[in-house]
């Protein structure tokens, strides 16, 4: 039997989640890592090739060390000289790349952004796969993230496969369609793309400036397989966006929907998961009480600690007999069976953990904080907004309710925060207008939390409505709505309430339900595998017939 083991390197720009709690920015770290460890189990062998951004930590990168190699890269008619680094980071291996050139690409205190973003990480993909042909690599995936990889696709094919560099299949996986990172065409020119050649309908030329090149859109055209991050986000972003308020809050294909249908063959969408040893509340050193689906007593401790700690009322809630006393587990046992019995009014705790941007229904939010009211629940939002009114409308809510018994507003990012309210709640809303694939509503799963969630991308395909009779019932775990509205809301809010009040087992059941689904990045892991493996028996078959 002989164990196929691949390689597979992954180009990423974002800043890697390097094991900084609280530096993460956003989603894509954790793919990078996820889903490179996932692999790394099944037997493969994963490097990962970043800038090397000056804002990352690394004092959490393994044995960090220059190379004693000078890899030159070509920019601007010149050869630039590239300082290249390694460690570990999680287990895996990873090359961070310095260039030596004049603008300082990478030691811009910030990620994303800058000015001449298109340049930097056109510089840095050309520079990856000089980095892969100066080593003498060899690997059998390529797998590129978002745009600011994406000119590896086009300069693979134009110019490194002709140089010896041709053992690998492209993948690329794009996180947002709402970023891609087009430009004038004459841009393209500085890594030594040919802007003649490629700046052409079927190619890189954007689909609605025509003197435009779009990264992605080459990325999509140059690669052998391109994945986004859900199912229903695939199918979502090949279709045209019809409504004006679709197109303004970035819903669908943001202009590449025929791009994608025309490339469908090779299009798919696979979730995501989460890291499982990071969020597990039976070893989550952030809560003041570590508990698992056997035994949520904790759970209902955290709440009445996150309630002391933001100054929320708790005069609902029956507190539990001291824990350490010699019959920990029967006085567990009868509060467990009182925390779900008798319910009180207030008892109701929603939470929702999100970046205040309009993809995420942030007027939506603001309705359900008072629909919540009125339903007599608490509310805790942790939240900041990068948009300057949105953030001023929310302090302006946040003012309002600031000594208030029920509802809080906590606006900047917290990531210990984070942990205990999803631990503290009862239900999580997710009121996505539009959702890639979304992390908090399974997280949210996790803790036991049960979400109330829009039906759009990857919400829809993680979150199965309580009361859908076309779904089996063991898939069942949450509350949907369709309509992106405050009608919507309230229907789903309003369910989910009478749920929680009327029956406490059945409330029990599916919290326990949730918190035993796997989240993990395994089965994801495995798809991608396959889409590797496929590509490359493909590659091997037409290669042995020419
Ligand atoms: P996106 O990447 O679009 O922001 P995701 O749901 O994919 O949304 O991931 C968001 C991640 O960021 C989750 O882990 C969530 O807990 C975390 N997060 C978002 N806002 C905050 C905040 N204000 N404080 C702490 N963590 C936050």
């Amino acid at each position: 039997q002989t164990l196929f083991c691949s390689n597979a390197i992954t180009l990423s720009c974002t800043k890697l989640d390097i094991g900084s709690r609280s530096l993460k920015v956003g989603g894509l770290g954790d793919v990078v890592t996820g889903l490179g460890k996932a692999l790394q189990k099944r037997g493969h062998l994963v490097e990962i090739v970043l800038p090397k951004y000056d804002c990352m930590q690394y004092d959490r990168v393994h044995n960090l060390r220059v190379l004693d190699v000078v890899v030159e890269s070509y920019f601007d008619g010149k050869l630039y000289k590239n300082k290249i680094w390694v460690g570990t980071v999680e287990g895996l291996p990873v090359y961070f790349i310095e260039p030596q050139h004049p603008d300082k690409f990478f030691c811009r205190g910030q990620f994303y952004g800058e000015h001449d973003d298109f340049r930097r990480f056109l510089f840095f993909s050309r520079a990856a796969l000089e980095l892969l042909l100066q080593s003498g690599k060899k690997p059998d995936i390529i797998h590129c993230h978002d745009w600011q990889t994406a000119f590896v696709a086009p300069l693979y094919w134009d110019l490194y496969a002709p140089k010896g560099l041709n053992s690998a299949r492209i993948c690329f996986t794009c996180h947002n369609f709402e970023y891609q990172g087009t430009a004038p065409a004459s841009e393209l020119a500085s890594c030594g793309l040919d802007v003649h050649q490629l700046n052409r309908p079927d190619r890189m030329q954007d689909n609605s400036a025509h003197d435009r090149v779009n990264p992605v859109k080459g990325a999509v055209v140059f690669s052998n397989i391109v994945t986004t991050v859900s199912p229903t986000y695939a199918q979502e972003v090949r279709t045209a966006e019809q409504e004006k308020f679709q197109i303004s809050l970035g819903v669908g294909g943001r202009g590449l929907h025929s791009t994608l249908s025309f490339h469908s063959k090779k299009f798919v969408g696979i979730l995501n998961g989460i890291d499982v040893d990071a969020w597990n509340p039976a070893a989550d050193t952030f809560l003041k009480v570590q508990y698992n689906a056997n035994d949520l007593h904790g759970k209902t401790e955290n709440k009445i600690a996150l309630r002391k700690f933001l100054g929320l009322s708790n005069v609902d809630v029956r507190q539990p007999m001291a824990p350490h006393s010699s019959c920990v587990k029967l006085s567990a046992w009868k509060y467990h069976e009182h925390s779900f019995i008798s319910k009180s009014t207030r008892d109701h705790m929603v939470g929702c953990i999100t970046r205040l941007v309009p993809q995420k229904g942030v007027h939506l939010i603001r309705h359900a904080i008072y629909r919540t009211l009125e339903l007599g629940g608490q509310f805790v939002l942790l939240g900041s907004s990068p948009v300057a009114h949105i953030q001023r409308e929310f302090e302006g809510i946040a003012n309002h309710f600031v000594n208030h018994d029920h509802i809080r507003l906590i606006l900047k990012y917290d990531e210990s925060l984070s942990h205990s309210i999803f631990a503290a709640s009862d239900f999580f809303i997710i009121p996505s207008i539009f959702e890639p694939c979304g992390l908090t509503q399974m997280i949210a799963m996790r803790y036991g939390s049960i979400p109330i969630a829009r039906k759009t991308g990857g919400l829809n395909d993680c979150v199965f409505d309580v009361d859908d009779d076309t779904v089996p019932l063991q898939f069942r775990n949450g509350f949907t709505f369709l309509t992106p509205d405050e009608h919507g809301v309230n229907s789903a809010l309003d369910r989910a309430f009478n749920y929680y009040r009327n029956n406490a087992e059945v409330w029990q059941q599916l919290v326990q339900k949730d918190m035993n689904i796997d989240f993990s990045w395994e089965s994801s892991a495995e798809q991608y595998e396959e889409l590797y493996l496929k590509s490359v028996a493909r590659a091997r078959a037409a290669a042995s017939r020419a």
